[in-house]
């Protein structure tokens, strides 16, 4: 008998695996445009439960349409260990971003069942719904309803750009997925553990394989609306003018500048920007626009954020200016344990590992606040990620995988 779950991990059927979701949703460049609650992301979540059937796990849907398989353990009644990821992807998204972290768990799974051993409690692959926010937002819908921060109603009626709620794009997948066994929306969970692509360069400069994941970095996020008023661009003039386009421009020039760093950690992004009406011969009434602020240190991302409000103020000229807060997300950092078990793994196998932050948002913000959870990165080529040229190689998949049945099965099988 083998020692090590990780020796029953098939790397082939793995990267099969990976190539398989990755033909739900697939666009020309290489990429993937798999939107939440798409009928591509139907016919992938399809996919992952005939997968189930194969190593005899047990597939199953929430009112909030997580998706889970679950290996009964041989104390089914314990809480169950939990991995996995999102299948949804940004509209130019990549083959790996999410989809790795829950192949990756189907991996483990198919290599529990292919040992002949059972752990004591049972073990769960989630496809949670709705991670990147590129359809309905913000994201992380499915794991924040699970883990009780926000609420069913709550995300329901979050609209996408055409109006289609939640509410109505769920019906569909739920209707078509109701002979699967109907799961709660949030139980006690023993320990999560998430796969992920690195999706920055740190791993591959570093020549690392293995990335333990030492927490999630903080982040807080503004919409700031600048308001001016219309006019004729030929007949108004210019000293008389409120427009809503050049107090915008002024203020990002303005914010720029207060939130550079000479050390180049702070995180600082506008990539939303709405001019009304948008129209050639009008002066802009009203510029819309989103920021996003990231950093590791806690007190940095709170006094950098209460700069916004003060810095819009300072530099909108004639313009009236709001600033509304949307969210705030401290840094986190994953249980010593957790990590301990990561790199103890990896190290059992040969692979060199390092600690690193995340920068970006995953499921296991909100899994953090629910149950011990810790995270794995593989890398990813370049660092690119959020682009159909995201790229991972076969032997980093395994790799991944392999320390990920490891220390599920670790966790699973103790008391
Ligand atoms: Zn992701």
């Amino acid at each position: 008998m083998s020692a090590r779950i990780s020796d029953h991990v098939d790397g082939q059927r793995l990267w099969r695996d990976l190539m398989d979701l990755a033909r739900h949703g697939a666009i020309p460049l290489g990429g993937v445009n798999r939107l939440a609650l798409s009928t591509e992301e139907i016919e992938a979540r399809r996919t992952l439960v005939a997968w189930a059937r194969e190593f005899g796990a047990e597939a199953g849907v929430d009112d909030a349409a997580n998706l889970y398989l679950r290996l009964e353990g041989r104390a089914a009644a314990l809480p169950p260990l939990l991995t996995g990821s999102h299948i949804d992807t940004q509209p130019t998204g990549g083959k790996f971003d999410g989809a790795y972290g829950v192949v990756a768990g189907v991996a483990a799974l198919r290599a529990i069942a292919a040992s002949g051993r059972r752990p004591k409690r049972s073990v769960e692959v989630v496809a949670w719904m709705t991670e990147e926010g590129s359809r309905f937002a913000p994201g992380m819908m499915g794991s924040a309803v699970f883990t009780g921060k926000r609420s069913m109603d709550e995300i329901l009626a979050v609209r996408d750009r055409s109006g289609v709620s939640v509410r109505d794009a769920i019906a569909p997948v739920l209707e078509g997925e109701k002979h699967l066994k109907r799961r709660p929306t949030g139980y006690p969970v023993a320990g999560y553990v998430e796969a992920h692509i690195e999706q920055g360069p740190a791993l591959e400069a570093q020549k690392k394989t293995i990335g333990v994941v030492t927490g999630i970095g903080g982040k807080r996020t503004f919409r700031v609306e600048v308001q001016g008023e219309p006019a004729h661009a030929g007949t108004s003039r210019r000293r008389e003018r409120r427009d809503a386009l050049v107090s915008a421009v002024a203020i990002v020039d303005a914010l720029q500048k207060a939130i550079w760093d000479d050390a180049d950690t702070v995180r600082f992004t506008i990539g939303m920007f709405t001019v009304t009406p948008n129209a050639p011969s009008v002066v802009p009434a009203r510029v819309v626009f989103a920021v996003d602020l990231r950093h590791d240190d806690d007190a940095t991302v709170r006094r950098l954020g209460d700069l916004v409000p003060v810095v819009c103020e300072q530099a909108k000229g004639n313009c009236d200016v709001t600033v509304v807060p949307l969210l705030y997300d401290p840094p986190l950092e994953f249980p010593a344990a957790m990590r301990a078990r990561v790199a103890a793994a990896a190290s059992a196998l040969g692979y060199p590992a390092m600690d690193l932050p995340s920068p970006a948002g995953h499921d296991s913000r909100y899994l953090h606040y629910h149950c011990p959870t810790g995270m794995v990165f593989i890398p990813c080529k370049e660092g690119i990620s959020h682009n159909e040229a995201e790229n991972i190689t076969p032997a980093d998949a395994e790799a991944g995988a392999r320390v990920l049945a490891d220390v599920l099965f670790e966790l699973a099988d103790e008391a």
